[in-house]
């Protein structure tokens, strides 16, 4: 289509009121006068439109005296420029998604301060939510995701909040695949502790757990040398275990309001799967693959039986249960905190290291380090009255 000779934007400014924009459009509304573009924003009550409109060079005067004297008459107001053709098409932009709590005006300077720096132009932004964290969503042209990541990574842990970046487009809706952590991410937990302490091994086995999750030490010996602390526990221990877990702030409200948007989840996990497949069972999760305690006479033997879950069978996991769903890496979200998962991270389309430890916070593409973890639906786009609204509707409807 021809760019238009004439085009007019408009900006209008003012308090808002029910039945404002019907005014406006009817003020403007001529045969020949096409609406190339409207955005409205209304922020505690103070309204904001942009209009872009293209008219026929010869109705420009009467137009724009329409269009001044209906905001006179309703007590907005108004400036208006002249030009020609559309607004530029903004592609391949990238999402930067702020979260903190507080979000300070400092930690939004920090991260324009970045975005100008490379070059970036911030052609949007809405809040995502108020509690229980603050999260603002700019959409940025012009800057190349992969320089603008470490950069901010850079200043929010220096500053204090969390940052994400990621690609608009179609990867960002439609089918995904989340693929999840459980200890200390799903769960506050790390279940093998619980174990422990029930052995009383807990000292030992916490200080290899650290020590693992550091990526101080290989993840498959530290987690054979942890479950032989565990030998001649009995089996009921596993049922203890299961009912003293404690899921994370979030996660329920996660993972239902996943399964609301369609999307597939899974569950991998070094932990073990005795603790794993029933909190799989229990939240309507599709997926779940951890390690198995062997078990002989009623009594755990202190090995692990079958192949070890470690962070390269986490990784395969992911792109297994991807393929399953015949999704491409790029539809799929890992989250995880320890150096096991670390691979998987990297895998996979958008990888969150959640209260990660620093070592894997640096490696990752984005972290949070709010311990809030349907944090992660405002990385997809989500806003809070989504959550909630749809939190209720599975209420009246349960
Ligand atoms: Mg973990």
């Amino acid at each position: 289509m021809a760019e238009p000779a004439y085009s007019l934007a408009a900006t209008i400014t003012g308090t808002d009121a029910p039945g404002l924009l019907d005014r406006l459009a009817a003020a403007v509304a001529a045969a020949e006068v096409e609406i190339l573009d409207l955005e409205q924003t209304v922020v505690r009550g103070q309204l904001s439109i942009g209009m872009l409109l293209a008219v026929p060079p010869r109705d420009a005067d009467v137009v724009q005296d329409r269009l001044a004297g209906a905001c006179a008459r309703l007590g907005l107001a108004v400036s208006m420029a002249e030009g020609v053709g559309d607004n530029p098409h903004r592609h391949n932009r990238t999402i930067v998604t702020l979260l903190g709590r507080p979000l300070l005006a400092g930690h939004l300077a920090a991260t324009t301060h970045v975005i100008a720096g490379l070059g970036g132009n911030i052609d949007r932004s809405r809040r995502l939510s108020r509690t229980p964290l603050t999260t603002l969503e700019l959409w940025v042209s012009n800057a190349d995701p992969a320089a603008l990541r470490p950069a901010l990574a850079a200043v929010a842990a220096s500053a204090g909040f969390d940052v994400a970046v990621s690609a608009a487009g179609l990867a960002r809706q439609g089918r995904r695949l989340v693929v999840m952590d459980v200890d200390s991410t799903l769960i506050r937990d790390e279940v093998i502790e619980l174990l422990a302490a029930r052995s009383g091994r807990q000292a030992e086995v916490h200080d290899l757990t650290e020590r693992a999750m550091r990526g101080e030490l290989d993840f498959a010996a530290s987690l054979r040398e942890r479950v032989r602390l565990l030998a001649g526990l009995p089996v009921s221990v596993l049922d203890e275990v299961r009912a003293a877990v404690q899921l994370t702030p979030g996660a329920r409200t996660l993972v239902a309001t996943l399964r609301d948007l369609g999307l597939s989840i899974g569950l991998v996990s070094g932990g073990f799967i005795e603790v794993v497949a029933p909190l799989a069972a229990e939240l309507g999760i599709t997926y779940a693959h951890a390690n198995r305690l062997e078990v002989a006479e009623g009594r755990l033997t202190g090995r692990v039986a079958g192949e070890l879950v470690d962070r390269a069978a986490k990784a395969a996991k992911l792109r297994e249960w991807a393929a399953a769903e015949g999704l491409p890496l790029s539809r799929t979200i890992a989250v995880g905190d320890g150096a096991n998962d670390l691979d998987m991270l990297a895998e996979a389309g958008l990888g969150i290291a959640f209260n990660a430890k620093p070592a894997v916070r640096e490696r990752a593409d984005t972290a949070l380090n709010l311990p809030y973890l349907d944090a992660v639906l405002f990385l997809l786009g989500l806003t809070r009255e989504e959550v909630e609204d749809a939190a209720a509707a599975r209420t009246a409807s349960s």
